[in-house]
């Protein structure tokens, strides 16, 4: 496995190197503190999956995942300082596949990469999951409902698909994070939120229901499917 770190704290990208290298004995870091070297560095060490800090000293790390989605599908980590929720946001909109929040543990940040490098491996296929009016292309992550498509991002799928296959009944953060991540970590629940806030407003765009996707307090959520 190949992984490139883009962060100019060195401390960080030390400690995240040590994580996997004791995680994974044979797994080849590279890393830089510049965004237009990482960007070079995508495109000739070719990594399993990308580390983007977000606040870089050349080009800032939205512009670096905006180049990288023009010629790349490689996973993309964003790592974002704590509070900055719109950050995260942005990110996940311009398909970063998940981010976490500096401070973070290092179980948290090697569950994510865990989960993204097992997702890379699964072969692409075209997997359709249909359900009242909603259809769901599962690795081109395209949701169809009736004639209006909208894309999500990966993480987005994987939810939507939790919560389709188990409408109309309570499906908790803890269900949706083994889902996501093979397990719950420290942070799961807000990142849960964050995701399910951007999908809920992209299903609003095909249906015109902000509802579809009902909160249950402290416990998860509830898709409403009329059948
Ligand atoms: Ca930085």
């Amino acid at each position: 496995m190949k992984v490139l770190i883009i962060e100019d704290d060195e401390n960080i990208v030390e400690s995240l190197s040590l994580s996997l290298r004791m995680r994974w004995p044979d797994v080849v870091v590279s890393s830089t503190g510049m965004g237009e070297e990482g960007l070079q560095l995508v495109e000739t060490f070719s990594p399993d999956i990308v580390i983007l800090d977000l606040g870089l000293p050349d080009i800032n790390g939205f512009e670096v995942l905006r180049q990288v989605r023009l010629f790349s599908d490689v996973p993309v980590i964003i790592l974002s300082v704590l509070g900055d929720e719109d950050d995260i946001v942005r990110g996940l909109e311009m398909d970063a596949d998940d981010y976490i929040v500096k401070p973070f543990k290092k179980m948290e940040f090697l569950a994510r990469v865990k989960s993204l490098v097992r997702r890379k491996n699964v072969p692409v296929d075209l997997t359709v999951y249909e359900r009242g009016d909603y259809k769901v292309f599962l690795s081109l992550h395209h949701l169809y409902y009736k004639e209006n498509k909208v894309t999500l991002t990966k993480s987005e799928c994987l939810i939507f698909y939790k919560l389709i296959q188990n409408a109309n009944s309570v499906v908790t953060y803890s269900g949706i994070a083994r889902e996501l991540w093979g397990d719950e970590y420290p942070g799961s629940i807000e990142a849960i939120r964050v995701y399910v806030q951007r999908l809920r407003k992209k299903i609003e765009t095909v249906t015109g229901n902000n509802a579809v996707i009902e909160t249950k307090s402290n416990v998860g959520y509830i898709f409403n499917l009329q059948e």
